[in-house]
């Protein structure tokens, strides 16, 4: 049998079947659409405006090495004007955190972006190795989730940068579709397919890869001999994510067409405004200044009851209260540096990791 031409050019030897819709396609037409199936993801959603700073959330893993290749790659074809960081956040996991922040080091060389790395250890006083010691491995993601999306926020704001893209795919965005209607979390559905997300005065977050597919992407990273580091985090990973990971999968093997339709169909419920109105108001934590919708925001809860020694106590609201019938937050508390939320006039001199 004569080898296929590629269907998108007719010309060159097709050597790959693409994920996203089966077509029989050539190396290089398979660069071009995913690039630019990214690029119309970013304008047709108006992400960016030119001067813009932007931080790209690096892990090192295979989403956010792709992003930031294609978001160099982008920036430079299509001029968007940006000015790119890599920011990564060591949560001090040992044996993979490290190994993965090695991979970054490489790609702020690889990309010649600037790169900033911050700490739990730093900002929190605590590594998810010593949580994970002190609580178990349990809840240990909550935990992370928590610190993480702060200690971003927070990262961000001193690089001065008005906007953070983050590697989630679509195969995250539909799995979270998935969990949010089997927990009957309407709130949360309206507002998990939104490309970008804005809080009053935190830094704007979007997922350019939104409607990019997993196995795309390491595709794309395959091909490209891109440098990422590839082992899953070591500590127990959210189950209930785990078994909508595997249901999209099987939906994916017999109609790959299932990822985006689940993702369009979030994005066609429609919210009743009172199931709106039940979100809480915004306010600022008393304790660290952090946006938070109570008078003490996530993060400083958390680290109260691991510093008070009650970690496991302090998930739900009901072991909050438990908390504060212990009595009162001891003076000498370990608490988060206060956060400073960025204001218009930013873009002052920028620390970063030096390239040496
Ligand atoms: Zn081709
Ligand atoms: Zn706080």
């Amino acid at each position: 049998m004569a080898p296929r031409s590629c269907a998108l050019c007719n010309d060159a030897r097709a050597i790959l079947k693409r994920p996203k819709t089966g077509q029989q396609i050539c190396k290089d037409c398979f660069f071009k659409v995913f690039e630019t199936e990214v690029h119309n993801t970013i304008t047709e959603a108006n992400l960016f405006k030119p001067g813009d700073r932007v931080a790209i959330g690096a892990s090192g893993g295979k989403d956010s090495t792709v992003l930031a290749y294609v978001m160099k790659t982008l920036n430079e074809r299509y001029h968007y004007d940006l000015e790119l960081f890599l920011l990564s956040i060591d949560e001090g996991i040992t044996g993979y955190r490290d190994d993965s922040l090695e991979t970054v080091k490489r790609n702020q060389e690889q990309y010649d972006m600037p790169l900033k790395i911050l700490s739990y250890d730093e900002l929190y006083g605590w590594t998810m190795d010593r949580i994970v010691s002190t609580i178990g491995k349990k809840n240990n993601c909550t935990f992370c989730g928590v610190f993480r999306r702060q200690a971003l926020d927070r990262g961000a704001t001193a690089l001065h940068v008005d906007h953070i893209v983050t590697g989630h795919n679509a195969d995250d965005i539909a799995e979270t579709v998935l969990m949010n209607i089997m927990r009957g979390d309407i709130a949360r559905l309206g507002r998990c397919t939104a490309i970008c997300t804005k809080g009053e005065d935190t830094i704007r977050r979007s997922k350019p890869f939104k409607y990019a597919y997993e196995k795309e992407i390491v595709m794309y990273a395959y091909f490209k001999k891109l440098d990422y580091f590839s082992t899953e985090c070591i500590y127990s990973p959210d189950a209930y994510r785990g078994h909508a990971r595997a249901f999209l999968k099987d939906l994916e093997a017999a109609r790959p067409s299932a990822i985006i339709d689940i993702i369009h169909s979030g994005e066609a419920f429609e919210v009743k405004e009172e199931i709106k109105a039940t979100q809480k108001v915004q306010q600022t934590c008393k304790r660290c200044g952090y946006m938070s919708s109570n008078d003490l925001c996530k993060a400083c809860t958390l680290l109260e009851g691991l510093e008070r020694g009650m970690s496991a106590a302090v998930i739900t609201d009901r072991a909050r209260r438990k908390l504060e019938a212990e009595g009162p937050t001891p003076a000498d508390l370990r608490t988060i540096p206060f956060f400073h939320p960025p204001t218009a006039s930013a873009s002052p001199a920028v620390e970063v990791e030096s390239t040496a």
